[in-house]
C-alpha cells in the first residue's frame, strides 16, 4: 500500500524526540519574538529570556497573547524581521470584532504550505486529483493556504473561490473534480442548489472534502457525507497560527492531529488561566514554533476543545484534539443556562425532516430571555397535512429541550428561506439589550 505519510519521520516521531524538538524550537521562538517591538517590551518587563527555559513546562512563565493584544499592536507591532523579509500578509475574518493581521516571510509561507500538503496527503490527496477550492481567496487564509498546499502535492487546482453556486457545480462536473475544500454550512447550501438544478449531489466524481472554518457537529459531517457520498475531513486553523493546517483529521476521523512540530499546545481553563488536566475541555492555547515573520507566544484562541489521549491507529504521534465546540464568545447564556449553537445543530440534524439551515434568535422582554429557533424543514411538510408540520415542531422542541434544558420557541420555515452566507454561517441573532 502506498504510504499515507507526507513526511513519515516527523509525523511519527517518538514523543520524547518530538518534545525535544519543541523545546529547541520554543527557545528559538523566544529569541526571534524578542526582536518584535511588542515582545521586546513585554519580555523585558517580565525578565523573560530564552536561556531561562529549561523544559516545556517552563512555558507557563511566558505571557499569554490575546486577540486584543494583536489588535492593539496594529499593524506591525509583532513583526520580528526587517520589512524586506516579509512577503505576505493575511488577516482573520473579523468574526468577533476588528480583524487581526499576520505577516509571513518566504520561509513561513513555505512551512505553512508544507503543513497543508501534509494534511491533505494524509487523507489521500495525490497529484492525480483535481482539487476545487471553494473558499474565499484574498486576505482570508482558507483560499491561498489550501491552494498552495494542493499545488505542492501536485494536484490540479481549480481556484474557484467562494459562492457562485451554479458555476461551482458546473466546474465540478466539467473538470471531474475529485476533492473540494468547503465551509460546512456552504456544503449544505450547495446541496440545495444541486436539487434546484435537478442534479444529484452524488453524481460528481468528488471523493473527499475538507470542511472547516466554522464549528460543526459530527451529525453535520455525517449529513454532508450522506448527501454527497464522499468522505468529509475536519480541518481546523486560524489566521494567527497561519490559517488552516493547524489540526486535521486522519483517515480514522477520530479527532484532529494537531501538528506539534509547528505548534506548542496547551489547554487552559479560560477563567483561572491554569492548565486543565489532560483530556478535559478548555481553551486551546498555542505558540508558533517555526514562524519567523511574526512569532506568537501562547495565543489564546478562545476555541474550546479537549485533548484526546492515547495513540491513533494511523501511527502518528502528534496528539489529537476533539472537534471544536465553539469559541468562548459563542456561548449563549439564556435564562442562566450555557448553550453552544453546535448543541442545537446536532439535535436538529438528528430529526428526520429537518432541512439544511437554522437560525437562533434571542430576545429579552421585561428581564425575561426568550429563544426562537427558526428551522428549515423539507418542502413536503408545507404541502400536505398541517398536522404533520405541528408534529414535527413538537418533536424538534422536545429534542432541543432535552439538550439545552430551556424550552425554545420553534418556528418551521420553508427550505432556503433563511439568510445564508458565503463565508462562515451566522447562527445567532442576539437582540437582547444589556
Ligand atoms: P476569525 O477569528 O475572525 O473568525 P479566522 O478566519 O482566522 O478569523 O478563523 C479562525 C477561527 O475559525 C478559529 O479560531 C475557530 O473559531 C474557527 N474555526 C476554524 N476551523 C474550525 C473548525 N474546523 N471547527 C470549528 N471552528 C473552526
Ligand atoms: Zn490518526
Amino acid at each position: 500500500m502506498e504510504s499515507m505519510f507526507w513526511e513519515r519521520e516527523i509525523e511519527t516521531l517518538e514523543r520524547e524526540e518530538l518534545e525535544k524538538l519543541q523545546l529547541k524550537r520554543l527557545k528559538a521562538t523566544i529569541r526571534k519574538a524578542a526582536k518584535s517591538p511588542y515582545y521586546a517590551r513585554v519580555f523585558s518587563e517580565m525578565g523573560i529570556k530564552a536561556e531561562k527555559i529549561k523544559s516545556l513546562a517552563d512555558v507557563k512563565h511566558l505571557p499569554y497573547t490575546t486577540k486584543d493584544d494583536l489588535r492593539k499592536q496594529w499593524p506591525y507591532g509583532l513583526v520580528a524581521v526587517p520589512r524586506e523579509k516579509l512577503v505576505r500578509m493575511h488577516s482573520s475574518s473579523g468574526t468577533t470584532g476588528r480583524a487581526t493581521v499576520v505577516f509571513h516571510t518566504a520561509k513561513d509561507i513555505d512551512k505553512w504550505t508544507n503543513l497543508l500538503a501534509r494534511c491533505m496527503y494524509m487523507v489521500g490527496l495525490r497529484k492525480t486529483d483535481v482539487f476545487q477550492n471553494m473558499m474565499t481567496y484574498g486576505l482570508f487564509t482558507g483560499g491561498l493556504g489550501f491552494h498552495y498546499g494542493a499545488e505542492r502535492i501536485g494536484a490540479l487546482v481549480i481556484p474557484a473561490g467562494a459562492g457562485n453556486s451554479k458555476r461551482q457545480i458546473q466546474l465540478l462536473f466539467d473538470f471531474g473534480t475529485t476533492a473540494i475544500h468547503v465551509i460546512p454550512s456552504y456544503a449544505m447550501h450547495l446541496a440545495s442548489v444541486f436539487e434546484e438544478m435537478g442534479l444529484d449531489p452524488k453524481s460528481t466524481q468528488v471523493r473527499m472534502a475538507f470542511i472547516g472554518a466554522e464549528p460543526h457537529s459530527e451529525k453535520m459531517r455525517q449529513r454532508i457525507e450522506e448527501i454527497y457520498g464522499f468522505k468529509a475531513y475536519n480541518s481546523y486553523g486560524l489566521s494567527e497560527m497561519n490559517g488552516p493546517g493547524v489540526a486535521f483529521e486522519c483517515p480514522y476521523q477520530n479527532g484532529m492531529h494537531i501538528w506539534e512540530d509547528s505548534f506548542l499546545v496547551e489547554v487552559i481553563d479560560p477563567k483561572t488561566l491554569e492548565p486543565v488536566p489532560e483530556g478535559e475541555q478548555g481553551e486551546l492555547v498555542m505558540t508558533t514554533l517555526t514562524r519567523e515573520g511574526m512569532p506568537i507566544i501562547r495565543y489564546r484562541t478562545k476555541d474550546l476543545t479537549r485533548i484526546i489521549s492515547g495513540p491513533c491507529p494511523c501511527g502518528r504521534t502528534h496528539r489529537r484534539i476533539e472537534r471544536i465546540m465553539g469559541r468562548t464568545d459563542d456561548m449563549l447564556i439564556v435564562k442562566g443556562v450555557n448553550i453552544f449553537p453546535v448543541q442545537i445543530e446536532k439535535r436538529l440534524l438528528a430529526v428526520p425532516g429537518v432541512g439544511k439551515n437554522f437560525l437562533i434568535i434571542l430576545e429579552r422582554e421585561d428581564y425575561n430571555d426568550s429563544m426562537t429557533v427558526k428551522v428549515e424543514v423539507e418542502r413536503q411538510y408545507f404541502q400536505g397535512d398541517l398536522g404533520q408540520l405541528e408534529k414535527l415542531r413538537r418533536k424538534i422542541t422536545e429534542e432541543l429541550k432535552s439538550e439545552i434544558l430551556v424550552t425554545p420557541k420553534v418556528d418551521l420555515v420553508e427550505p432556503d428561506s433563511l439568510p445564508k452566507s458565503e463565508g462562515k454561517a451566522v447562527r445567532v441573532i442576539d437582540n437582547r439589550k444589556e
